[in-house]
């Protein structure tokens, strides 16, 4: 056993595909300590840098002075502190739903929606890009997986006319794509949803407190607030948090708490996840200019990257990918960057598909104009000294 798994380990640093564990020390909300020096942190899901906003924070130490520090047993048994039930409330409203359904993180959200509501007679049709969590959910469900063209609906249509009337058909997608940054036809798929009678599940992990006019999602964005059978959504990510939650009609939250093996089986989050997470929703709900701010940043980071010829594909908003094919070459950029006190992470295999390998930059609200200056002109020179722009 020892053997394979030394050979396999050989294999994936030939393939310049090793990874290892960075350990860092955050030092504000855009800042972080590796190995003895301060760098900037382009590669953080917190774009609206509410992880360490004063109310957030201060929450999160009063939900504690209430509650203690763990929930020490799972939401079925005696998990299920009130703060649950106040931010479903403020979830569920927030997004316009009838209910909420708080699980311990997106992955197990993904897990208990979808291998829960889909069975073996059924059939989901799923899009080529995405994230693992609902891979391996659909795996979980037993349902047949049946891929589309990432964001191709004449694709979906066409693979969707092929099942037989009598099957029943859920359709599965990210609203904001995880590493390409870009929005789905979600207006177009509904329409489908319509024609077929599809059973419509979203991921709006990315978009959560980013994309529409009140921070809703794409959901809002595309004038379908509300509208889908189910919508997962997270707190780690524009929420600064930590946990997730699953929206519905009354039902089908009813059926999820007696039957989703992931939100049966797990400790219940920490209170001071809940607590933060509430503050932070209560700050996005109260105050557009969170958002406002972090748009003005992706605008200018965006026409920076622009005008410096750097090909940013279809993407949208803070997540900005630069596709160089090669993982070595990824990783090359990575460590160059680093040089030059910029922090993130080259994306590969089997994170995107092989040949696609990236960096993958994050823009969020915290960034100052000197730290997207110094970014985008360590980005000039590493691009140019490999030959991208
Ligand atoms: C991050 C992410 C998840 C998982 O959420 P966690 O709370 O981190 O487990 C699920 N789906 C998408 C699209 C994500 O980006």
């Amino acid at each position: 056993m020892r053997e394979r798994l030394q050979q396999e380990l050989e294999q994936i640093k030939e393939a310049g595909n090793y990874r290892e564990i960075r350990y860092l020390k955050p030092v504000n909300e855009s800042r972080v300590w590796y190995e003895g020096s301060e760098y900037l942190n382009l590669c953080s899901n917190s774009y609206l840098s509410l992880h360490t906003h004063p109310d957030v924070m201060k929450a999160a130490k009063d939900a504690i002075d209430e509650y203690g520090a763990g929930t020490c047993s799972s939401r079925s048994v005696s998990g299920s502190i009130d703060l649950y039930a106040l931010l479903e409330d403020d979830v569920a409203a927030f997004k316009g739903y009838q209910r909420a359904l708080i699980f311990s993180n997106g992955y197990l959200a993904n897990m208990g929606i979808i291998a829960t509501l889909a069975g073996t007679h059924d059939v989901i049709f799923s899009d080529e890009l995405n994230h693992s969590s609902i891979i391996d959910s659909i795996r979980l469900s037993r349902a047949r997986r049946v891929i589309y063209r990432h964001c191709d609906v004449e694709d979906l249509e066409k693979k969707i006319r092929r099942e037989p009337v009598s099957t029943k058909k859920f359709v599965i997608t990210e609203t904001v794509f995880s590493m390409d940054g870009d929005v789905a036809p979600l207006a177009a798929i509904f329409r489908l949803k319509e024609k077929y009678d599809l059973h419509l599940i979203v991921d709006e992990a990315h978009a959560t407190g980013v994309f529409g006019e009140r921070g809703r999602g794409v959901e809002e964005l595309q004038g379908l607030a509300g509208l889908m059978d189910v919508q997962m959504g997270t707190f780690g990510k524009a929420l600064g948090s930590f946990g997730a939650f699953a929206l519905s009609d009354s039902l089908t939250i009813e059926y999820l708490v007696n039957r989703a093996r992931t939100f049966m089986y797990t400790t219940a989050l920490p209170a001071s996840a809940l607590g933060a997470a509430r503050s932070a929703l209560q700050l996005i709900r109260e105050d557009g200019s969170f958002k406002k701010e972090l748009w003005e940043n992706i605008d200018y980071m965006r026409q920076g990257l622009h005008k410096l010829g750097f090909d940013l594909k279809q993407s949208e908003g803070p997540i900005v990918p630069i596709v160089v094919g090669e993982d070595s070459k990824a990783v090359r950029m990575q460590k160059m960057l680093l040089e030059q006190g910029i922090f993130l992470q080259a994306i590969r295999p089997p994170t995107v598909p092989a040949g696609t390998s990236r960096l993958r930059l994050t823009i969020v609200r915290g960034l100052t104009r000197e730290d997207m200056n110094s970014a985008l002109e360590a980005l000039a020179q590493v691009g140019r000294s490999v030959g991208l722009i």
